[in-house]
């Protein structure tokens, strides 16, 4: 079998196009949606993150602001600006890159973010509503999986899925969201026994762990979906997923490539989710 390829770049520029549409619809009504973020330190994947942010929320026609803080700087500034952003109704979305330095306390950062603002979707009221099954703001690597699957056709009721990767900002929200589309949801982790064993059950399988081609083909049910979330470094420095994609892709029925997969439709829902602060705020000012 030939695997079907979801090809996240075709994705998320259709997405990002019609969120172009609706920011341009919404600047008529004089809002102008704007994401702000913080990044504090030189990691440099994390200033990669946040430069693509920047970038994709500009050529969407969306304002954008980037604060950069030294990896040493006083948390209590941080937290100052963040009550900053705020407080100010022309930011709709608010993000700090995470890893933050060691000396943070990430948890309180992300609390102090306003829950109406928190397009990431981390502080706990908004994990608390997503678990309700009433989410505000969907955490957007899941957010943008679910779109992928939509895109594929992909069956979800009764779909046994099993989801490599217990982290709150993938797999557990990610979870939830198939939990909700009534999928039969398995979650494995580091200590869980025969890996394999779960994984050859799936009908969707999501990987989320961290470590290179770790799912080879041998570990998926054929047919099966799968979708792969990590992004890795080969020791000769290519980009590559959680999954072998030469072995996988010619067992599994649909599958995401790394690059070009699961990547780029988590900024892309990202700049969903600011839109949709900016589409709340407007209402709210219409009433
Ligand atoms: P975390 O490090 O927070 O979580 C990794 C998870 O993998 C943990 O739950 C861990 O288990 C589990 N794990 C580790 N080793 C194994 C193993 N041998 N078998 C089974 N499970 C294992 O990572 P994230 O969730 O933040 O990210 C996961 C991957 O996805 C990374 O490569 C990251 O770069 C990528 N990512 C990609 C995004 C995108 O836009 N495409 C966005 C976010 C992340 P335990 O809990 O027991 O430690």
């Amino acid at each position: 079998m030939i695997a079907r390829i979801i090809d996240g770049n075709a994705l998320s520029t259709e997405i990002r196009g019609q969120l172009a549409e609706r920011a341009a619809a919404l600047k008529n009504k004089g809002v102008t949606p704007c994401l702000a973020a913080i990044l504090v330190g030189e990691d440099p994947a994390s200033a990669v993150y946040v430069r693509n942010k920047v970038a994709a929320c500009e050529k969407a026609g969306m304002r954008s602001i980037k604060d950069v803080y030294a990896a040493d700087v006083d948390p209590a500034v941080v937290f100052a600006r963040i009550a900053e952003l705020n407080a100010d109704p022309s930011v709709h979305g608010i993000l700090v890159q995470l890893p933050l330095p060691k000396h943070f306390d990430s948890d309180a950062v992300l609390e102090a973010i306003s829950p109406e603002k928190d397009v990431d979707g981390f502080h706990a009221e908004n994990v608390g509503a997503l678990m309700q099954g009433n989410p505000r703001f969907i955490p957007c690597t899941p957010y943008g999986v679910m779109k992928m699957l939509a895109s594929a056709n992909v069956p979800l009721k009764g779909a046994e899925v099993v989801i490599v990767g217990r982290s709150n900002i993938v797999g557990k929200p990610m979870a939830m969201l198939l939990l909700a589309q009534s999928c039969t949801v398995t979650i494995c982790h580091s200590q869980s026994k025969d890996l394999a064993f779960h994984t050859k059950r799936a009908d969707i399988l999501v990987a989320a762990v961290g470590r290179a081609k770790m799912i080879t083909g041998d570990m998926i049910k054929p047919g099966a979906t799968v979708i792969d979330v990590g992004i890795n470094r080969t020791p000769e420095g290519k980009l590559c997923g959680d999954v072998d994609f030469e072995t996988a892709s010619a067992v599994a029925g649909v599958i995401t490539p790394v690059p070009g997969g699961v990547g780029p439709m988590t900024i892309t829902m990202l700049l969903t989710n600011t839109l949709e602060a900016a589409e709340r705020t407007q209402m709210r000012c219409a009433k």
